[in-house]
């Protein structure tokens, strides 16, 4: 098979610019396809872990994303009577994650892939994909077509391309956790702003961190069983739904602080939190799947964007190295699936933590985050079949 010289991106969330930057270091001349008419705005805030900054490094783009959070090296772990099982500062050698504004990391990719000639076409929802010999090409939902050696789908936990490698494929699946995140303000409550706090409350669990404006930025995740009342939540009122947070968190400190300091006006609710299961196929002929679409950990990972940014320069370098997109899509799949699916794994059992009140035992930090967050993407190391 004739080398891959040229791809199509679907989706341009965080894999979609890491993946066509990746590509083109890797000499492959990418174009995003972006389904939404323009950047988003909004959204919650996420954490870039050390492995994910690591990636990014690679494609120069680690120090922009950097500047534009906040460095929170530690983390607290502790129940919601203000107890603590764990207490960290980060592991040692390594540097902080960093929390930033979901929003704030889209554009910083965008802007990057762009100074670095990537194009990216907004409006253009994929609808289906057609492999000849010579290439495949994808059609929008504007009647417009697309054609490249290759089609790498970065259209998120719910992907279409997933559907087109593999119509059998698995659809997400409902955490049985709810997510909801909002601002307080004059509550008293002072976190040191190194660390970021996960608060394991008898009824539903916290997590809060200081900002630099001196509010403080929480998220709760609430069980709900009931998958089809969890994506329903999305429609109930904001002011409902804190009088509801206030009620499950009255207990907690200093949940019930937070809680009675924040309005809603600055609520969000995320609604039902998706994982996806195991995903059989990530490849067909000439399509792919990179980032969500192929592996979405639990957010209680803190780990899915890092995960995706890694897997973009993994493909890159496959596709770098081997002849041709079979070989390499296989090398790639047989790389990156143990280590999405162990630390899809621990989520999982962090999820029942947070529904259970807490860690059943103790909790090591490096055994839980080492083989996480110290994974380095070797760039220059040759890929073999
Ligand atoms: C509540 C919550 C908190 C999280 N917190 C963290 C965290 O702290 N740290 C962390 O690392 N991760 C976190 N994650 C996970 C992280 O958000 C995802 O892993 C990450 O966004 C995956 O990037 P992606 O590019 O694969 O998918 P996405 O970011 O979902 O991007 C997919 C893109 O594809 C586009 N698209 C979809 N369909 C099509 C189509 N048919 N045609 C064209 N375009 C299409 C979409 O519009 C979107 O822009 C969190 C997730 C949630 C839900």
């Amino acid at each position: 098979m004739t080398p891959v010289r040229t791809a199509l991106v679907i989706g341009g969330g965080i894999a979609g610019p890491v993946t066509a930057l990746a590509l083109r270091k890797a000499g492959i001349d990418a174009t995003v396809y972006e389904a939404h008419p323009a950047e988003q705005d909004g959204g919650a805030a996420l954490t870039v872990a050390p492995n994910g900054l690591n990636a990014l490094e690679l494609i120069g783009a680690a120090d922009a994303v950097r500047a534009a959070g906040r460095p929170v090296p530690g983390m607290v772990m502790g129940d919601g009577k203000g107890n603590r099982f764990a207490e960290f500062g980060g592991l040692p050698g390594l540097p902080a994650s960093h929390v930033l504004a979901r929003a704030d990391l889209n554009r910083v990719l965008h802007d990057h892939a762009a100074a670095n000639g990537v194009r990216t076409e907004y409006g253009k929802r994929l609808t289906g994909a057609e492999e000849t010999a010579g290439g495949v090409t994808a059609r929008f939902d504007d009647g417009t077509t697309a054609t490249a050696d290759v089609l790498v789908g970065a259209d998120g936990i719910r992907s279409t391309v997933r559907g087109l490698i593999d119509p059998a494929a698995p659809d997400p699946e409902y955490t049985g956790l709810i997510g909801l995140g909002g601002f307080a303000s004059g509550s008293g409550v002072t976190p040191d702003p190194d660390l970021m706090y996960f608060a394991f409350g008898a009824r539903a669990f916290l997590g809060y961190w200081g900002m630099p404006d001196g509010r403080v930025a929480w998220f709760s995740n609430i069980p709900e069983p009931d998958a089809a009342a969890a994506y329903a939540s999305r429609t109930t009122p904001p002011a409902e739904w804190l009088e509801r947070l206030r009620a499950l968190h009255a207990d907690d400190d200093p949940g019930a602080a937070l809680l009675r300091h924040s309005g809603a006006e600055d609520l969000f609710v995320l609604g039902g939190i998706d994982i996806m299961p195991p995903v059989p196929r990530w490849h067909r002929g000439r399509m792919v799947l990179v980032g969500d679409s192929a592996h979405a950990p639990s957010p209680s990972s803190g780990q899915g964007a890092s995960l995706a940014i890694e897997s973009a320069l993994e493909l890159a370098r496959c596709l770098r190295d081997l002849p041709g997109p079979s070989a390499a899509f296989t090398a790639y799949e047989n790389l990156r699936r143990p280590r999405v699916e162990a630390i899809a794994a621990a989520a999982a059992r962090t999820n029942k933590e947070k529904s259970a009140g807490g860690p059943a035992g103790p909790v090591d930090p490096e055994r839980m985050f080492g083989f996480v967050q110290r994974f380095r993407v070797d760039w220059d190391e040759r890929v073999t079949a």
